[in-house]
């Protein structure tokens, strides 16, 4: 048995945590201080880091927590990154016995080059950890590489069961479902969903982990062939229709939105 809680840290961040009530995995430790609290409050031991990029706010904690806990660090393997202990590739799986869990790497550029998730078919409902790839009703910034690499990053996760939680490392939900209703005001699911994130914010709940579903029925960037999201795209002078072209143009409005 395992339980996943947020460790809060820096503005917006969430450090997710797995625990069995002794061990603990965190995934993409940006700050030390709160997991460090966190385990001494709730006496548990760091057993292992999961990295699925190499931004600080992603991985600015592991050297300290390495210093009091020697524990593996699972990554992509990259010159920038020096924090991996545990180099892991696509395709690769990693056996959590103390957690009866397998997470296995997908590989997600787009954001940054070396984007990886982790992705575990062994829990009910399944669950995704995709740092800064997928979002509350977003998707992240093209930092590296092609925007196409992001889409098709998008695309393969989409693939996933409808059921997968997705733990994504920033609460960015409302402020992506403002954008998300500016692209589709007829969606009705959507609408449902701005209210709900209101109330969980305002009760400083966190929004995330959504479900593969709920994104696909919400998130623009999962919802390229819908003809509203077109009929905006195609006012701001898009005239490519393609899945590969609305993307892209989607993702210049977010930022510049
Ligand atoms: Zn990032």
């Amino acid at each position: 048995m395992f339980k996943i809680i947020a460790i809060p840290a820096f503005q917006d961040n969430y450090i997710w945590a797995i625990h069995n009530n002794h061990h603990v995995i965190v995934v993409d430790p940006g700050d030390a201080v709160p997991v460090l609290a966190y385990l001494a409050t709730e006496n548990l031991i760091l057993s292992g880091i999961f990295c699925t990029h190499r931004h600080n706010d992603h991985v600015g904690g592991i050297e300290k927590l390495r210093a009091v806990y020697n524990v593996p660090v699972y990554g992509r393997q990259h010159p920038l990154n020096s924090h991996i202990s545990h180099p892991v590739v696509h395709g690769e799986k990693i056996m959590l016995d103390a957690f009866n869990l397998v997470f296995e790497i997908i590989d997600v550029p787009g954001h940054l080059d070396d984007h990886i998730a982790f992705f575990s078919a062994q829990s009910t409902p399944e669950i995704l950890f995709c740092g800064d790839v997928l979002f509350g009703a977003g998707c992240g910034k093209n930092f590296e590489g092609e925007v196409e690499a992001l889409h098709c990053s998008l695309q393969r996760l989409a693939q996933l069961p409808d059921s997968t939680l997705i733990y994504c490392a920033h609460e960015y939900t409302a402020s992506n479902l403002r954008f998300a209703a500016l692209c589709e005001p007829g969606n009705l699911v959507m609408q449902q969903r701005i209210i709900e994130t209101k109330t969980l914010r305002d009760a400083n709940t966190p929004t995330v982990p959504s479900t593969l579903a709920l994104e696909k029925a919400t998130n623009p960037f999962l919802r390229c062939e819908q003809q509203e999201i077109i009929k905006n795209l195609q006012k701001q002078g898009l005239t490519d229709f393609t899945s590969g072209a609305v993307f892209k143009a989607l993702r210049k409005w977010r930022d510049c939105f």
